[in-house]
């Protein structure tokens, strides 16, 4: 089973509306906390193979070989915690 996508645009909105309402920061602050979340999540989900660079999702079963073109990645490589 391949997983979809990863609505990142989404989990961005969730964490401004977040921060506005329950912690009443301003949109400035509520806007640089999403970024920076989002980022970290996007780099959680890409391939850190310098050949492969592609999301998580395009890989096989989440892990293995990569899906897209003709990719030589075998196995996704995780970004360092
Ligand atoms: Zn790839
Ligand atoms: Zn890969």
């Amino acid at each position: 089973m391949i997983e979809k996508g990863f609505d990142f645009g989404r989990l961005y909105r969730k964490i401004v509306r977040y921060y506005l309402t329950k912690h009443h920061y301003t949109k400035e602050k509520a806007n640089m906390i999403a970024q920076s979340v989002v980022r970290k999540e996007m780099r959680l989900r890409t391939c850190q193979n310098s050949d492969c660079s592609h999301l998580l999702y395009d890989h096989l079963r989440n892990y293995q070989s990569c899906l897209v073109g003709d990719c030589k990645c075998q196995r996704f490589q995780r970004a360092e915690a």
